[in-house]
């Protein structure tokens, strides 16, 4: 099926350069493809490459400039998923090794907004991702970021299975009774947020994961980040609503940081 669709790509044409990350299913590399410099991810196991080929159907039918776009697949010694090539890595190495001294708040609203217009067409296709955080968004050459790793989340053991669940990132219905949603995935966003605005850092820094649990479902949320600007904490208190009801949605939350960013631009022309 795939043949016919263009999505089934030719391994003579690739060529593999290095080693760029590790995945839990196996290693990513950076390759050339037709000139194209791309990323290449392997999976070597066939179970679990069976289950990733059908997740890169629903991929072939999201795409937007705020989603890391799949050029295809190779069906080679398990399975290839090749994807363009993200040179500035992942959202937190970035924020990690720059730092202060060279993003400034201006770039980390972008980079909220980015990651916000991606989630926006992802809850527009009625599409949740269950695994949004800064490790699983990439940022491009032209430094603009993109969401990672949606449509594989449901074969990823971490979203299938409870006790993998990715518990600082999870909404607290969804660790109680696996409920997910775009309003769950707004939750997380209000983490990854947090983790921007902190410069990677890890969010619930000092506390068990037991701890931020019950915490959290008592109602305990993280502080604002230092030197957070002033309108963007509280978006993240909004994100972090125990009723996923009174979560925004994405559109909302995109109008809001966009008004954040014309306050900040004013500011420097003041
Ligand atoms: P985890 O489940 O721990 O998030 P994973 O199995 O989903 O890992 P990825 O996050 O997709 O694996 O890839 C691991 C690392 O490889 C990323 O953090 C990133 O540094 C690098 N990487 C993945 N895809 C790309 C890409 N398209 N361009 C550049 N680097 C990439």
């Amino acid at each position: 099926e795939l043949s016919k669709t263009g999505w089934l790509l030719d391994i003579t044409k690739l060529t593999l350069g290095e080693n760029i990350g590790e995945g839990e299913f196996g290693a990513v590399y950076e390759g050339d493809y037709m000139g194209q410099r791309v990323a290449v991810k392997t999976i070597k196991c066939d179970v679990t490459a069976q289950a990733f080929l059908q997740e890169t159907t629903v991929m072939t039918k999201l795409q937007h400039k705020n989603l890391v776009r799949l050029l295809g697949v190779i069906l080679h010694k398990g399975l290839h998923i090749v994807t363009e090539l993200m040179t500035k890595g992942n959202l937190v190495n970035f924020l990690r090794t720059r730092g202060r001294t060279v993003v400034n708040s201006a770039q980390l609203i972008r980079f909220s907004l980015d990651v916000c217009e991606g989630m926006e067409y992802l809850e527009s296709k009625k599409f949740i991702h269950r695994d949004l955080a800064a490790r699983n968004v990439l940022v491009s050459d032209d430094s603009v970021a993109k969401v990672s790793d949606f449509g594989l989340t449901k074969v990823d053991s971490k979203a299938s299975d409870k006790a993998k669940l990715p518990i600082k990132w999870t909404a607290p219905e969804a660790l109680r009774k696996e409920k997910f949603s775009t309003k769950s995935d707004v939750w997380s966003y209000g983490i990854l947020l947090w983790e921007i605005f902190s410069y990677g850092r890890q969010p619930y820094p000092k506390m068990s994961l037991k701890e931020v649990k019950d915490k959290v479902e008592a109602g305990y949320r993280m502080e604002a980040p230092e030197d957070c600007p002033p309108g963007v904490y509280p978006l993240m208190r909004l994100c972090w609503e125990q009723e996923p009801r009174r979560r925004p949605g994405f559109s909302k939350l995109r109008e809001k940081l966009e008004r954040e960013m014309s306050k900040l631009s004013s500011e420097c022309r003041e």
